[in-house]
């Protein structure tokens, strides 16, 4: 591949945000598992976008709707290409990875039956298990737990054990946003397929770190967040195999979604559209796509190889202070690292730090189940990204190191 060593004092001056101060001193945004910064090649398009073409899609024959429309659907395109997908009829454009998954899990809602069987991993995101306990309640179907080791690893055996010819579904995230784990993806869909059952990975911590090729890992639905990757909030998409995007029902009806409507009967429009109802976020798909071109001008290789190097770092320097714990120590890690100070909420550490300009962030991480597995009331979790140095991880360990003397 090419050069992997990234110049990323010239990285971070894509990203207005990263020069600002907070509390007088320079911003340390190590927050990226919640969302990532966005470089001027993306804010310009949004810009751009609202100041030279601003229209509704897909309806118009003027002029303005003609260039947005062909800008939003080769922001389609690019997403395509990017997760090598075999159609953009199998693309839905969503307000993000929650919206996603509450379509895929309301339109199992008349596929499902009482007694059918979903399998959700351990370490999920509430909004990959709320949904499917709300589709559960509806139909009378079982939510079993995949479990997971100590280290954060989900344990294949026992998965294996649950699987059978009554599986329907099995749920799981590409990268936990609360541990950094890497699951086995692959693996996991094609045991799930062994009995028959889908697969939805919830994509939305990986994006940004992992080129997935939807293709190669044959799954059946998988979902993304533009904000993490770069890209503005409220965009995303979910990828369905076409198969089984025909199969499921219109999520919401209105506009764009149809094909002929009377009071009497209504026909649905082709795929992506019968999933996409109303005025869509138009800026935000055409910006996602911005993300995405941006991205790869860097590079996943470059990204990956420079985040494993922070990774790293920030670990050994963190687990050279005294009493401090790191959960999540998978073998296959993207760059997030939790931890927490013996004998200290994480809470207070995370204000001390924050006085200092660090932003991290400390709680359940929306995966609750998580925390109460390892018997804590939360974490602090740091999250790297390509943008951030290795400066900057000192700062946060001598933050720590402060923290730890104020409190203990
Ligand atoms: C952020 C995140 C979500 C939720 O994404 P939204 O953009 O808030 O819909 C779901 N799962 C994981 C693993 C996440 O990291």
């Amino acid at each position: 591949m090419q050069d992997t060593a990234l110049d990323i004092q010239t990285i971070r001056k894509d990203f207005p945000i990263l020069s600002r101060e907070v509390y007088g001193r320079p911003l340390v945004y190590l927050d990226n598992a919640a969302t990532s910064q966005t470089p001027r090649q993306v804010l310009d398009v949004i810009v751009d976008y609202y100041s030279r073409y601003n229209a509704n899609i897909h309806r118009g024959v003027h002029a303005l709707s003609q260039e947005a429309t062909d800008a939003y659907e080769l922001a389609r395109k690019k997403i395509q290409l990017h997760f090598n997908i075999g159609s953009t009829k199998e693309i839905i454009f969503t307000s993000g990875t929650t919206h996603s998954i509450n379509l895929v899990a309301n339109g199992f809602s008349s596929i499902l039956k009482a007694g059918d069987e979903v399998l959700v991993s351990a370490m999920e995101h509430h909004s990959n298990i709320v949904p499917w306990q709300m589709l559960c309640e509806r139909t009378g179907a079982i939510l079993k737990v995949i479990p997971m080791s100590q280290d954060g690893e989900l344990l294949m055996d026992n998965y294996r054990e649950l699987l059978s010819g009554n599986t329907r579904l099995v749920f799981c995230n590409h990268v936990s946003n609360a541990l950094g784990t890497i699951n086995p993806i692959k693996e996991i869909i094609d045991e799930a397929h062994k009995v028959g059952a889908a697969v939805l990975v919830d994509g939305a911590q990986s994006a940004a770190h992992i080129r997935a090729d939807l293709q190669e890992l044959n799954v059946d639905f998988y979902t993304v967040s533009a904000h993490k990757m770069c890209g503005p909030t409220g965009i995303g998409i979910l990828y369905g195999k076409e198969e089984w995007l025909q199969k499921l029902p219109p999520y919401q009806g209105g506009g764009e979604m149809i094909a002929e409507v009377t009071f009497e009967k209504t026909t649905y429009a082709d795929l992506p559209h019968k999933f996409e109802a109303g005025t869509p976020n138009i800026a935000g798909g055409i910006a996602f796509g911005a993300a995405i071109d941006y991205l790869n001008n860097i590079g996943f290789d470059a990204i990956e190889a420079y985040e494993n190097e922070l990774l790293e770092y920030a670990t050994a320097s963190l687990l050279a202070i005294d009493g401090l714990k790191i959960y999540g120590t998978s073998k296959r890690k993207t760059s997030v690292i939790s931890f927490n100070l013996e004998g200290i909420h994480p809470y207070d550490v995370g204000t001390i730090l924050d006085k200092l300009g660090i932003a991290v962030r400390t709680g359940h991480h929306c995966a609750q189940p998580i925390m109460d597995f390892f018997g804590i009331p939360g974490t602090i979790r740091a999250s790297f990204s390509f943008y951030n140095t290795k400066e900057e991880v000192d700062t946060l360990v001598a933050g720590v190191i402060k923290a730890r003397e104020m409190l203990l």
